[in-house]
């Protein structure tokens, strides 16, 4: 029978997954598109004519909402890309109507800069009870970076002692600042402090204290700052004998004087202050001063690069390898009508959706990317236009 497939959220992922299932639709069968902002909606389906794709305004801060929505069209999964902040409410919603579930980011709660999976894990036994599965992290990072990880494991190591994530945006979409994917999120995940984990214990840094040149194939060395990203809380816990793990990002200098500034001046508070008699949050403020990170498609040049360089023991002898993808921002946009961050986001997140809904990846309860067989999922980068190479250094 045809499937039905809910997308929650409308913004520059949302667009990248939308075009991608319906080139994959023989699985995901008719789209229903919900977001905040119908009108989102309606200019991606717009995009793709000939494509059975339906649109619904969707609160998703409401469960209740959320519940009406899937038991009306009869969701077979949620893939929810709307923000962090709607996870919960959301898989409350498919605990509710024991609907798969599938995201992208952790949790994060809009009054904390803070993101971890705690609450999401919570809902393992929910899951398990309701006999249905929820992947969490499917994008690029976390995403494909966790199952790079599991792969290496399988394939390369029997123990993997340190991982480095590193992450190059060498895009250049001509204007003096703007982020790459939801200001917001963007700007409350580079503004805090950095942390990485050795031997047990996390260890915390100034912003941008760390910072390493790495030259990244097809794109030549770049400052590469350490950051604390969402994946490094579940590797941890599922790649066996490691010692360190650290995560790291490029940044040209430009972006983070304008950074340095926006902090100095309290741009990227994330407090409410008054303003001529009204509340405002500076960071929701700035969000709306920013370019759409959606318009950022047409003018972006240049590629993306992320990968993983996992470093252990094979039969007795030490080894290093480098998993990584490199994608052309124009080429992205050719494809999908969207620059090469938010496609190397929903990309993944569609594969992981085409498994669940295959049967191909199974499973009762809450799981993240490198508790599943990575071998499909690295199939379907190839396939899906996200090729990968492997170097041993
Ligand atoms: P955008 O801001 O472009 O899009 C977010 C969309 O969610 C918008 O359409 C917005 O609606 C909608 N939305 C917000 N609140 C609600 C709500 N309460 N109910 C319904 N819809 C809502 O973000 P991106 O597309 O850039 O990012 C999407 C997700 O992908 C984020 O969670 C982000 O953190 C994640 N991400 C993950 C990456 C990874 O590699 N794992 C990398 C990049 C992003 P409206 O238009 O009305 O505001």
């Amino acid at each position: 029978m045809k499937k039905t497939t809910l997308i929650i959220g409308a913004g520059g992922v949302s667009r990248v997954v939308v075009h991608k299932c319906v080139m994959n639709a023989d699985v995901f069968g008719k789209i229903v598109l919900a977001s905040r902002t119908v009108s989102k909606c309606d200019e991606i389906r717009a995009e793709l004519p000939d494509a059975d794709i339906e649109t619904a305004a969707l609160d998703a801060d409401s469960t209740d909402a959320v519940i009406a929505l899937i038991e009306t069209i009869k969701a077979d999964i949620v893939i929810n890309v709307a923000l962090p902040y709607q996870d919960l409410t959301i898989m409350d919603a498919c605990i509710a109507t024991k609907t798969p579930y599938l995201d992208t980011a952790n949790y994060e709660h809009p009054d904390e800069a803070k993101f971890e999976y705690k609450l999401q894990w919570e809902r393992n036994e929910a899951f398990k009870q309701e006999g249905i599965m929820g992947l969490l992290g499917s994008g690029f990072d976390p995403g494909a970076t966790n199952v790079f990880c599991a792969y290496a494991q399988k394939h390369y190591f029997d123990e993997i002692h340190t991982i480095d994530i590193l992450d190059c945006n060498a895009g250049d979409h001509g204007y003096p600042f703007a982020t790459n994917f939801n200001p917001e999120i963007n700007l409350r995940e580079v503004s805090a402090k950095g942390r990485y984990w050795e031997n047990g214990e996390w260890i915390e840094t100034e912003p941008m204290e760390i910072m390493q040149v790495w030259d990244y194939p097809e794109v030549g060395p770049k400052d590469s700052y350490l950051l604390y990203h969402e994946e490094m809380e579940s590797l941890v816990k599922h790649i066996k004998g490691l010692k360190r793990i650290r995560f790291f990002m490029t940044f040209g200098q430009s972006y983070l004087k304008h950074m340095e500034v926006l902090q100095n001046v309290g741009m990227l508070g994330i407090e409410p202050v008054q303003h001529k008699g009204m509340e405002i949050v500076p960071i929701e403020f700035l969000k709306t001063l920013l370019p759409d990170p959606a318009s950022l498609g047409p003018r972006t040049k240049g590629k993306t690069n992320i990968g993983i360089v996992a470093e252990g023991i094979k039969d007795g002898v030490k080894k290093k390898i480098y998993i990584y993808q490199v994608k052309d921002h124009e080429e992205c946009y050719a494809e999908t009508n969207s620059q090469g961050v938010s496609y190397t986001t929903g990309v993944p997140a569609m594969i992981g959706a085409k498994l669940m809904l295959k049967g191909i990846w199974s499973g009762e309860g809450v799981f993240n990317m490198e508790q599943l067989d990575p071998d499909p999922f690295m199939q379907e980068m190839m396939e899906q236009g996200l090729p990968w190479k492997i170097k041993e250094l």
